[in-house]
């Protein structure tokens, strides 16, 4: 079902045009949901298998921002055009869902080799640079991918799930892939093979830790990295942490894998200062079960002697229940990491218990604030004063404060204002290899700078 450029066809019947999209010429999201009704009804006669693959241009609202509207609209013409050669018979489609994502059907996939090659294929479009209006830049995208009949047989369903792997690729960070898989709908997958296969992975090296900025707008620093777990999964690809942190904390696999994962954040802190970048604070989450297994301090120690960090550039995020749950051990177990010259974060704050009593008496030294308080910062005037209040709070105490999940610029407007300027977030990146990390370094430096420009002037003409 390859379709005509409608951009140039003139003569297309209205039901067409309410089918496709006008700027690029592609099936619409109606007409896609259309076509793919017809396709499964044949599918299922013939039992033939397809695929979708769902695409989400990486950080399209930059190329708008940069080079204005006209410019991004030339781009998704080019995209869809780029795309329509990835088509090899009229069983197959693509189509424009929203803004600036695309859904493409592969027809020609009956094994598994032969639809990664598929893929590949269109991956390979946003590997070139695109020049457009004389202008070279590259472009990176986020896929998602279901196969009929594995992962669905209905229309709502198989796009609900093409979404749904799109969005877990987009977590993980930019230009990713992920394939629907189950671990996303825990209810259909079978707990006692999840649970063997997480016990090798830490010895098979499918553990890997991304490393996300965190940014002071103030300074215009990259200040610091909080370091997070994904596992590379030799059939599903990354899974995030929320589907698998919990098992190994209920199990207890999280003792090894969380001192695994400290050892290898110190000596990453170490490696980023060899290669020139200057000291940046590495923040290692500590689940409940690690925080009072006994054996927190020792393997601190020993991360700390093996890698030769300097401590005070490691953190530690703990969250606001574990404090609550046990307060006299926690006090202990903080005082002595305080006095290793250790900083404590309280992550996820807000969302816990919130007995504020402890951040006076415990030795902490940072809240981070909760990405559902900045969600909806610039529009919510209770998120406002929930986030100001917290902030205010946060002063009085001498806490260093960081905002969570600031995805915009007009967000991080928002926290500035309240008085928070160190951000941790989309806006400046998802998390990322510890290569990445240091390849797009300089690259977050002057974003950071930039917005510190436009937010300081920003306030200046405020006042
Ligand atoms: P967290 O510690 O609060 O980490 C921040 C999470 O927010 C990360 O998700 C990060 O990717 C996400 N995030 C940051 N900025 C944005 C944004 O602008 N928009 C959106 N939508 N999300 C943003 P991730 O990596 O999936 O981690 C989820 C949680 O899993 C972490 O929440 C943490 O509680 C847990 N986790 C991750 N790694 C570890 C680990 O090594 N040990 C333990 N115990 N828990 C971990
Ligand atoms: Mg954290
Ligand atoms: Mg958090």
């Amino acid at each position: 079902m390859i379709i005509e450029n409608l951009t140039q066809s003139t003569s297309a019947s209205p039901e067409k045009w309410l089918q496709h999209d006008a700027l690029t010429g592609l099936l619409n999201r109606r007409g896609f949901i259309l076509m793919l009704e017809e396709k499964i009804q044949e599918a299922s006669k013939l039992e033939k298998h397809f695929a979708l693959v769902w695409i989400d241009c990486d950080r399209f609202k930059l190329i708008n921002d940069s080079f204005g509207q006209y410019f991004g609209d030339d781009v998704l013409k080019a995209v869809a055009e780029q795309l329509l050669t990835c088509l090899t018979n009229k069983n197959e489609a693509a189509a424009r869902m929203s803004g600036d994502e695309f859904i493409v059907l592969l027809d020609e996939v009956q094994t598994l080799q032969a639809l990664d090659e598929r893929i590949q294929q269109i991956r390979d479009i946003f590997q070139q640079p695109w020049s457009i209006q004389g202008i070279e830049f590259y472009l990176t995208a986020s896929f998602g991918v279901v196969q009929y009949p594995k992962d669905g047989v209905r229309v709502e369903e198989l796009i609900t799930k093409a979404e749904t792997a799109n969005k877990q690729a987009k977590s993980l960070g930019r230009n990713h892939l992920s394939f629907f898989h189950y671990y996303t709908e825990p209810a259909k997958h079978n707990p006692v093979i999840f649970e063997r296969e997480l016990r090798y992975a830490l010895e098979r090296e499918q553990l890997l830790i991304y490393y996300q900025p965190q940014v002071n707008i103030r300074s215009g620093q990259v200040y610091g990295a909080e370091a997070l777990l994904r596992w590379n999964h030799p059939q599903y690809g990354l899974i995030p942490p929320v589907e698998f942190v919990p098992l190994l904390d209920e199990t207890r696999m999280i003792i090894n894998v969380g001192e695994w994962l400290l050892e290898q954040a110190c000596f990453q802190q170490v490696k980023w200062l060899k290669q020139g970048l200057p000291s940046i604070t590495v923040s290692v989450n500590i689940s409940p079960t690690q925080f009072i297994s006994g054996t927190l301090l020792s393997a601190v120690k020993r991360a700390i002697h093996k890698s030769g960090i300097d401590p005070r550039f490691l953190k530690l995020e703990i969250t606001e229940n574990m404090i609550i749950k046990n307060m006299i051990e926690t006090r202990a177990i903080l005082e002595k990491l305080k006095r290793m010259g250790i900083g404590v974060s309280i992550d996820d704050f807000g969302t816990g218990y919130s007995s504020l009593s402890y951040l006076k008496k415990f030795p902490i030294d940072t809240i981070k604030l909760d990405r559902s308080f900045i969600k909806d910062i610039t529009i919510d005037i209770h998120d406002q004063a929930i986030v100001k209040a917290i902030i205010d709070m946060g002063h009085t105490l001498e806490l260093s404060l960081v905002a969570e999940g600031a995805e915009t610029a007009q967000q991080i407007f928002s926290l500035v204002d309240a008085g928070c300027v160190n951000v941790q977030g989309f806006y400046f990146s998802p998390p990322v290899n510890a290569t990445q990390f240091s390849i797009n370094y300089q690259c977050w430096r002057r974003l950071a700078e930039n917005l510190s420009e436009k937010t300081f002037s920003y306030y200046s003409t405020k006042r």
